[in-house]
């Protein structure tokens, strides 16, 4: 196929790379990288131009609609937008409507797995859009990825990613405190991690993730916090789950509470640049005050 890929940051280009060498034919664009190995075009609409599907991997929804707006009318009719940014939903159906007014077809389709799974070719992806274009871009995914589940119409697929993150922010913080209360109520870390583990407190940030070094699962936490996922991500994360939450007129106390946390963390309490999972060194450091 030929492909286009617009912004080449940490997780475009690993991406770019995988689809490179599993034969396909890339065209990339970025207003700053300039990776090696991916042929580099000299505007968005250049890159796009006769390309079958165009794939972008940006930072946020304004800049996504900045470059759709930019691309879609050099995409030749019938090829395929395909979003792997995260962003807001509302931005994802807008840009989705943008490309089905002009004879093109549209996905949302976020990822988790981070960095790794970008240059491992093992993201999950979470797709939203119509079925044909699904059916054109999935043999991308099963290259760039180890997934993709098709969610639903357009904004599904970030519709998942930002419930699914709004669940694992709040059960990291959760996890977090619990291992707090537990070293000042002077329960052992091992002993905590070997009841919760296999009790009903189990989640996938005790068991696979644990923020507690040299306890449970290797995570960052054994490795000074350093990410991992970030904590700005996972707060970029938890705001879009309060926008779509907020605009769908949903009650979120916990995720409104955990997105406050991590913003806390990230501007004033120096969370910034340490994994998502250091809220447990913060809450160790502080009383009830
Ligand atoms: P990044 O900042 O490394 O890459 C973004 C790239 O977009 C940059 O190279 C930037 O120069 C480029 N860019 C910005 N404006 C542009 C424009 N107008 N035209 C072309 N290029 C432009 O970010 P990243 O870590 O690669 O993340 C990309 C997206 O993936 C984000 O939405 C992020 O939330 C999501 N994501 C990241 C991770 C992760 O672990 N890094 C995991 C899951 C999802």
């Amino acid at each position: 196929m030929n492909i286009a890929f617009i912004g080449l940051g940490n997780m475009g280009a690993p991406m770019a790379l995988n689809l490179i060498t599993a034969g396909h034919s890339v065209t990339g664009f970025d207003t700053m990288a300039k990776p090696e190995g991916i042929a580099l075009a000299a505007s968005a609409a250049e890159a796009a131009k006769g390309a079958d599907v165009v794939i972008t991997m940006l930072p946020n929804g304004a800049i996504l609609r900045a470059v759709a707006d930019q691309v879609i009318p050099a995409m030749k009719p019938g090829a395929v937008l395909c979003d792997c940014s995260t962003v807001d939903v509302d931005s994802a159906r807008a840009v989705a409507e943008q490309a089905a007014a002009a004879g093109l077809g549209a996905l949302d389709a976020p990822v988790s797995g981070g960095t790794g799974g970008a240059t491992n070719g093992t993201l999950t992806f979470m797709v939203g859009g119509d079925d044909a274009s699904f059916a054109t871009v999935n043999p991308l995914f099963e290259i760039m990825g180890q997934k993709a589940v098709h969610c639903g119409a357009a904004g599904a697929g970030q519709s998942a990613k930002i419930c699914n993150n709004m669940i694992l922010g709040v059960t990291m913080i959760a996890t977090c405190e619990a291992f707090a209360l537990a070293d000042k109520l002077g329960l052992d870390r091992q002993k905590m991690f070997d009841v919760v583990s296999t009790s009903s407190g189990y989640s996938w940030t005790m068991n696979a993730y644990t923020p507690a070094p040299g306890v449970g699962a290797k995570s960052p936490a054994d490795n000074g916090y350093k990410p991992g996922f970030a904590a700005e991500l996972m707060l970029k994360d938890l705001r879009l789950s309060q926008q779509a939450a907020q605009s769908a007129d949903a009650d979120t106390p916990m995720g409104q509470l955990a997105a406050a946390l991590y913003e806390r963390f990230v501007e004033a309490e120096d969370g910034k640049g340490m994994d998502f999972s250091a809220m447990l060194p913060r809450f160790e450091k502080r009383g009830r005050g």
